[in-house]
C-alpha cells in the first residue's frame, strides 16, 4: 500500500567537526506531498481506514495546515474521500490560498466551521454527531495525533538511529511526532523538542503518550507563537538553505534549526556529541518571499 513512499531516509551531514557532530534526517524527502512526519502519522490510521472499510478520512485544521495537505494527498493516493473542516467560517467567501487550493483540487470537501464549532473537535459528543453524519468516515483529530500516529512515530528512528546519536531533535506542534520518537528511543538518548508555539500544555500533551522521563521542551525560538516569524528566523532560514541548499520553512523545521545552532554555539551539548535533528518536512507551506 505504500509504495508511493520513497525508503531508505536519505541522511545528510551538516557538521562533523567542531564542537558536535550534527546529521539531518530528512524526512521532507520521502514523498512530494504527503510529507515527512504526516505520512509516519497517518500510515496506521490509513490502513484501519481499509480495515474497517471506511470510505472517507474526515480531520481538522487550519488555513495552512500541513496536516490538511497530507491528508488531502493520502486520501487521494489511497482511494479515499476526504473531508477537511477547516478554522474559519469567514474563509468560505475568499479565495481559497494555495493549501486549500491543492486539498480541493485532490477532491477534499472543505467545510469551513466557525471558531465557536472549531473549538468542539476534541468533545466527544460533537465527534460522535460527525460520525453519525458521516458513517463511513475515520475521524481524524487535527494535526493528526491519536494512538495510531503514534504507532507510525515510533517508526521513525531506526535501530541505527539508536545506536549512533546521542541527541535527537524535532520540530513540535501537536506532540504526536516527538511523543513517538521518545517512546522509541533508547535510554541513553535525550530527545529534545522545539516548541512552534508558546506554552507549557505542550508538556502535558505529550506526557499522556510517555512515562519516559529522557526528554525536554523549549519554546524559547518560537517567535511569540504558532506561525508567527520575526527577521531574525527568516534570515536564518535564507542564509541555512544558501549555505547547505536545504529548504525549510518558517512554521517548525526553521525554528527548530534555529534552536539547535543557537543552543550549539551556547556549548550547550558536551564535546563531540552525536547530534540527529528530524527534517519533518512540511515544505507546501513554506513562505515564498521573504
Ligand atoms: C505537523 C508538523 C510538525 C509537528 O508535528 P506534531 O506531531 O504535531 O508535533 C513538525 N514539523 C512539521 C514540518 C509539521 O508539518
Amino acid at each position: 500500500m505504500f509504495d508511493h513512499i520513497a525508503f531508505p531516509i536519505p541522511y545528510q551531514t551538516l557538521q562533523r567537526a567542531g564542537t558536535v557532530q550534527l546529521d539531518l534526517k530528512r524526512l521532507d524527502l520521502i514523498h512530494p506531498h504527503i510529507s515527512g512526519n504526516k505520512f509516519f502519522k497517518l500510515k496506521y490510521n490509513l490502513l484501519k481506514a481499509k480495515q474497517q472499510g471506511c470510505n472517507t478520512l474526515l480531520t481538522f485544521g487550519g488555513a495552512f495546515s500541513n496536516h490538511i495537505a497530507a491528508t488531502a494527498y493520502a486520501a487521494h493516493a489511497f482511494g479515499f474521500q476526504s473531508i477537511g473542516l477547516i478554522r474559519g467560517e469567514e474563509l468560505a467567501t475568499q479565495a481559497l490560498n494555495p493549501t486549500l487550493q491543492t486539498a480541493h483540487d485532490l477532491g477534499m470537501h472543505l467545510h469551513f466551521v466557525s471558531r465557536a464549532e472549531y473549538r468542539l473537535r476534541h468533545e466527544t459528543a460533537y465527534l460522535q454527531q460527525l460520525q453519525q453524519r458521516y458513517p463511513q468516515a475515520l475521524i481524524i483529530p487535527e494535526g493528526g495525533t491519536n494512538a495510531l500516529a503514534l504507532q507510525g512515530t515510533q517508526e521513525i528512528l531506526t535501530e541505527d538511529d539508536r545506536e549512533n546519536y546521542d541527541v535527537i531533535c524535532c520540530a513540535v506542534g501537536t506532540g504526536g511526532t516527538i511523543a513517538g520518537i521518545i517512546e522509541s528511543s533508547s535510554e541513553q538518548q535525550q530527545v529534545l523538542g522545539f516548541s512552534a508555539l508558546k506554552g507549557d500544555f505542550l508538556q502535558q500533551e505529550i506526557q499522556q503518550w510517555t512515562n519516559k522521563q529522557n526528554w525536554s521542551l523549549t519554546d524559547a525560538y518560537c517567535c511569540g507563537g504558532y506561525a508567527r516569524t520575526s527577521p531574525e528566523l527568516l534570515q536564518f532560514m535564507q542564509q541555512f538553505e544558501q549555505q547547505y541548499a536545504i529548504p525549510l520553512e518558517q512554521v517548525y523545521t526553521a525554528k527548530m534549526m534555529m534552536g539547535l545552532f543557537d543552543l550549539i554555539q551556547q556549548r550547550y551539548f558536551p564535546e563531540n556529541t552525536r547530534i540527529l535533528a528530524i527534517h519533518t518536512g512540511g515544505l507546501q507551506g513554506k513562505l515564498k518571499t521573504y
